[in-house]
């Protein structure tokens, strides 16, 4: 049997690291702020956002949550978003998506000031990081990475799983997930191949996978002859089915021949969620050191 890799038990660490970096925060008078904004009626996002507002309040990031219409216009959408880019206590900014149609997904993420946004989806974000050499430099730079690459790539470490040198494989091309892990591994060194519904012989390819990413919103698509003996298996999938949450992993017979693998749920989601809170953290640090900057500069100290 594969070890499990706990991504409830790692994001508990990383927000316990995090819950220090914001007790500090608020000693210097910075109190780190989300906003998230929901278009629509849809009930999956209701639920993402309901999950991301109670994981700040838990770890004590202020939190608060814009409700629109699905009828409403862009522009308004547009405005709402301008305003909460110069409001100074929101340190980042969350638009839940999809969007409904009508409203074009690029021109609001890209409306969200880059310094606010904790999603890592604006393009001045992605090119950052992807002109980013390392890894270890993006960590250090504190850059904000998008947040499901982001998690899995901390469980990855945290788990002390081999990335340098390995082969990667990642099933799914999206450019909130398959692309951006894609850029992560190879930065952290990895050999990496991104498959998509047009690769052909898909299962060669994935049977060379020392680290096998599959996101691509097919429910146990990943079969056990697919993976290959020892390899670490990510599941990024969530598929809502009669019998509950299930990932794009055919759980139970691939634990037989892969030597670790994310659970669903608990694994890449609740990470997910988690970094939401680091990079909004980041962001709140960042706001402080603009701080004292400008006092440094007032009172030439
Ligand atoms: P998208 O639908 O945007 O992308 C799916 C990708 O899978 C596409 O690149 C598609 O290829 C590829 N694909 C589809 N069918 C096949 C196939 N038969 N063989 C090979 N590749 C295929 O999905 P997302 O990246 O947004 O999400 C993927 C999954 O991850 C979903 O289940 C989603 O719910 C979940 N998710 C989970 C998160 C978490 O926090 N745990 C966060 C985000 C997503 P092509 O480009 O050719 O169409």
């Amino acid at each position: 049997m594969a070890e499990i890799i706990d991504g409830k038990k790692i994001a508990t660490e990383i927000k316990d690291e995090l819950k220090i970096e914001i007790e500090g925060l608020k000693r210097s008078g910075i109190t780190p702020g989300l906003a998230t904004i929901l278009v629509g009626e849809n009930p999956a996002s209701q639920v993402y956002v309901r999950n991301k507002t109670s994981a700040c309040q838990n770890i004590g990031i202020y939190s608060e949550q814009h409700t629109l219409s699905s009828k409403i216009k862009e522009g308004e959408l547009l405005e709402l978003i301008n305003e909460l880019n110069k409001k100074p206590n929101i340190d980042g900014i969350l638009v839940q998506l999809p969007l409904p149609s009508g409203i074009e997904e690029k021109k609001v993420l890209s409306a969200i000031s880059p310094d606010k946004d904790v999603d890592g989806f604006h393009y001045h974000n992605v090119g950052r990081f992807f002109c980013e050499k390392s890894y270890s430099e993006m960590k250090r730079e504190e850059l904000f990475l998008p947040c499901t690459p982001f998690g899995i790539m901390e469980m990855l470490l945290r788990s002390q799983v081999k990335i340098e040198g390995s082969e990667a494989v990642v099933l799914g091309r999206s450019n909130i997930v398959g692309k951006p892990i894609a850029m992560l591994l190879l930065s952290a060194n990895a050999t990496v191949t991104i498959c998509h519904s047009k690769t052909s012989n898909l299962k060669g390819v994935t049977s060379r996978a020392d680290i096998l990413v599959a996101a691509i919103g097919i429910p146990c698509f990943v079969k056990k002859d697919m993976v290959k003996q020892g390899a670490v298996v990510i599941d990024v999938g969530i598929n809502r089915m009669n019998e509950g949450i299930v990932g794009d992993v055919d759980f139970a017979p691939v634990n037989e021949v892969c030597r670790a693998i994310t659970p669903v749920p608990g694994g890449v989601g609740p990470m997910t969620i988690t970094m939401l809170l680091v990079n909004t953290t980041t962001s709140a640090k960042r706001r402080l050191k603009m701080k004292n900057e400008k006092l440094s500069t007032i009172f030439n100290f």
